[in-house]
């Protein structure tokens, strides 16, 4: 079955009514880039930047962020690239920050929200990003957000930071931002948030642990960890069209984007964009091609 779906790798895999559905992957190291292109990957639509931040003793400097982030636009130009900021919580802890004691990390002090507290900390990952857009197709999107204020302030700081780099003369362009949508709020607030940015990446193991009230570590509620429950289903389905009727890119990149089973629903609410690990990668083409026969 191996040899017979690396036949998948290269195809496009086009809907009947000629929409592309992008396939990419979900990394978290340049390591990862040979493996996700040899799969097939359409680009990356979710890099996850906390190994970067827990492999060095010290917070990764500005510079060896923009080297990275711009090694990973230009291995995948002219397909997008999307680094997500920095998500780290109590659960895992970096250096240079001091995270407080608390009862319920999931629920706390983690991702855009340590990140608009500690402008030291997420200001040089925006410069970053802003610096690495130059060199392919950065997009950037936000984890955990649960109010639109949270997008607002981030606008904010991507805009001082623009300012800097020009004065500084450092070359820099702009990127699209999205939002992931892994909170109940999210999915509940989602038409007022696509007004505020180019896409939509729904996290659904996250979403899916808020959603159920079952803490995704805990084997002892795992059965309510399901993202084919209805509730879950209902909450994908609503921020898909308020994603669509805004005109803007829906995608999904939790574990279920790559279920061969899930894939054809994701499809019908209209998800344009699935990110999923690399294995999972040449299944998905797959399946989209043969969905697209049957229909
Ligand atoms: C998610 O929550 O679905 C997601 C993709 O992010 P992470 O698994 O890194 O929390
Ligand atoms: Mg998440």
């Amino acid at each position: 079955e191996k040899q017979a779906l690396t036949a998948y790798r290269d195809v496009t895999p086009r809907r009947a009514d000629g929409t592309v559905i992008d396939i990419a992957a979900n990394i978290g190291s340049l390591e990862e880039i040979d493996a996700a292109k040899e799969a097939g990957a359409m680009g990356v639509g979710l890099f996850r930047t906390e190994l970067l931040f827990m492999r060095h003793i010290h917070l990764p400097s500005e510079d060896l962020q923009a080297e990275t982030y711009s090694s990973l636009a230009r291995a995948f130009a002219p397909h997008a690239v999307i680094v997500r900021t920095l998500d780290i919580g109590g659960d895992k802890p970096i250096a240079g920050v001091d995270f407080p004691d608390e009862e319920n990390p999931f629920l706390g002090w983690r991702g855009i929200r340590m990140c608009l507290d500690r402008p030291d900390i997420f200001k040089p990952q925006l410069r970053a990003l802003l610096r690495a857009a130059v060199h392919g197709n950065i997009k950037v999107m936000l984890p955990m957000i649960s109010d639109v204020g949270e997008v607002r302030a981030t606008k904010t700081l991507i805009g001082e930071c623009a300012a800097e780099l020009a004065a500084a003369g450092t070359a820099f362009a702009h990127f699209d931002l999205g939002v992931m949508i892994e909170t109940p709020a999210a999915v509940l607030i989602a038409p007022a948030l696509a007004r505020e940015v180019a896409f939509f990446s729904i996290g659904t193991n996250d979403l899916t642990q808020y959603i159920m009230a079952a803490d995704r570590l805990n084997p002892t509620v795992a059965k309510l960890n399901d993202v084919t429950h209805p509730a879950v289903m209902a909450a994908i389905e609503l921020t898909a069209k308020a994603g669509t009727d805004a005109g803007i890119m829906v995608g999904m990149c939790g574990e279920a984007a790559g279920r061969p089973d899930l894939i054809p629903a994701f499809i019908a609410m209209g998800l344009t964009e699935l990110s999923m690990s690399p294995s999972s990668i040449q299944r998905a083409k797959k399946c989209v091609l043969e969905g697209s026969k049957a229909d």
